[in-house]
């Protein structure tokens, strides 16, 4: 049964059960669409990467992608689950800072950072600028210099390999906008201005090589790679790094064809990985730093919808609407991604029918699910698409001006609301008059 591929419960009613609640409570309760999230799955994530380096003695920073899903709700559970948190944006950083999370434990990204950006991350006093080109060093030296501060910064590399999986999310490669090619000398150059700079101080190399990956091997040569680079910075110039970040990517369960691996393999590969180099180098251990998104929420949310009209064509297919579609989950019109879904008032019944489940919005390529085997389907049933909680809610858009869901939390049988459904009034509220 479709409901056996993952981590939630039915019960006795038949009724899909999120975090010891009901979710057709919830549905009614807060209306839909409506993203749900199981809390004990998040910590849950969190804690297999955080023990299994615990376990292993090593010296390591988990943070998490909050590109992923962030509010402010997620990131107080990132703060309790002693994570770092990854930001990529002047959004994503003030809601760190709203949520009061740690900022030495913030770590900010991107690949055109603003000076604003950089200059909030500096005044903030940020654990680590991840550097990604020569025009981002020169900015921050400029507000380095005007403020004297200095911050950490690892330099992002791309090690020019290809990890398995969809291309549109593949950011590794060789042609990639992020970071600096390893091959060419790039890195090189960014590494020559760095070490020794002033204000700027460099603790270490960064790399992300893809998501949703669900082999070790790709990770393996990446650290290989990232080596043979630090054993020239070694022989040249004495450069021992403090820190190696390995990014994220780590595979989850969509469907019953994806078969992830256990989050610990991942992290075991990486220190065995980095302790073998290390050892060969004769430097001492680097801390190890790895950025887990997907890995930490996806699997742990679910979006739930209310089924409206259908419309059966003959032999060629039946269509089923929701209340909700692309612009609250873009990932299968962007990148074809694929779903399970359940009736969440009737998660344990045989399926009798396929149909394919249609968002409202006015694009033909607005489906959710194609050929998704349900049992008999009403108006007003609700739909549970399942493994919804990483790149859902964060990549909603106001397309077809739809409001955005409400998000609620769900641990040990509490529900909360932690993000409001947007009103119409939300959707106008920066428009101004033109009469
Ligand atoms: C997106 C991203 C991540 C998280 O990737 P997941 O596949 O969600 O684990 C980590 N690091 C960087 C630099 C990223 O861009």
């Amino acid at each position: 049964m479709i409901i056996d591929h993952h981590p939630f419960e039915v019960n006795a009613a038949g009724h899909l059960m999120i975090g010891g609640v009901d979710s057709l409570t919830l549905a009614e309760k807060y209306g839909t669409p409506l993203y749900v999230y199981d809390v004990g799955i998040i910590r849950k994530n969190a804690r297999s990467f955080v023990q299994t380096f615990k376990d292993l003695d090593v010296q390591a920073k988990v943070a998490y992608a909050s590109k992923a899903f962030s509010s402010i709700a997620m990131v107080q559970v990132a703060k309790q689950e002693g994570l770092c948190l990854d930001v990529v944006s002047e959004g994503e950083l003030y809601t760190a800072l709203q949520a009061g999370f740690p900022t030495e434990r913030i770590h900010l990204h991107g690949n055109n950072k603003s000076r604003e950006e950089l200059k909030m991350a500096v005044d903030e006093n940020i654990g680590c600028i991840v550097i990604d080109n020569l025009y981002e060093i020169q900015l921050l030296e400029e507000i380095l210099r005007e403020e004297n501060k200095t911050i950490d910064v690892l330099i992002r590399v791309t090690p020019g390999i290809e990890s398995n999986t969809h291309q549109y999310i593949m950011t590794g490669n060789e042609d990639s906008k992020f970071g600096f090619n390893l091959i060419n000398g790039q890195a090189d150059e960014a590494f020559q201005l760095l070490h020794n700079h002033g204000h700027i101080q460099l603790k270490g190399l960064h790399c992300h090589i893809g998501s949703q990956i669900f082999e070790t091997e790709g990770f393996m040569v990446a650290v290989n790679l990232l080596f043979d680079q630090l054993e020239k910075w070694l022989d040249q110039v004495d450069f021992v790094p403090e820190v190696l970040n390995l990014g994220g990517g780590y595979g989850i369960r969509y469907t019953e064809e994806d078969e992830p691996l256990a989050y610990h393999i991942y992290a075991e590969k990486i220190v065995a990985a980095v302790r073998e180099n290390s050892e060969r180098l004769n430097i001492s251990l680097p801390e190890i730093w790895i950025e887990p998104g997907r890995s930490i929420v996806g699997n742990a949310g679910v979006s739930l919808y209310t089924i409206g009209s259908s419309k059966e064509i003959p032999n060629i297919r039946n269509y089923v609407s929701v209340d909700g579609g692309m612009a609250d989950n873009i990932r299968p019109a962007l990148y074809e991604a694929q779903y399970e879904a359940v009736l969440a008032n009737k998660a344990t019944e045989e399926p009798t029918t396929t149909v394919s489940i249609a968002g409202k919005a006015c694009e033909s390529g607005d489906m959710l699910i194609w050929d998704l085997p349900l049992p008999e389907v009403q108006p007003g049933d609700v739909l549970a698409v399942l493994a919804t909680g990483a790149y859902g809610f964060s990549m909603a858009s106001n397309y077809n001006r739809l409001a955005k869901p409400a998000v609620v939390f769900v641990e040990d049988g509490m529900d909360r609301l932690v993000v409001r459904r947007e009103s119409v009034e939300d959707i106008v509220k920066n428009d101004l008059s033109y009469e």
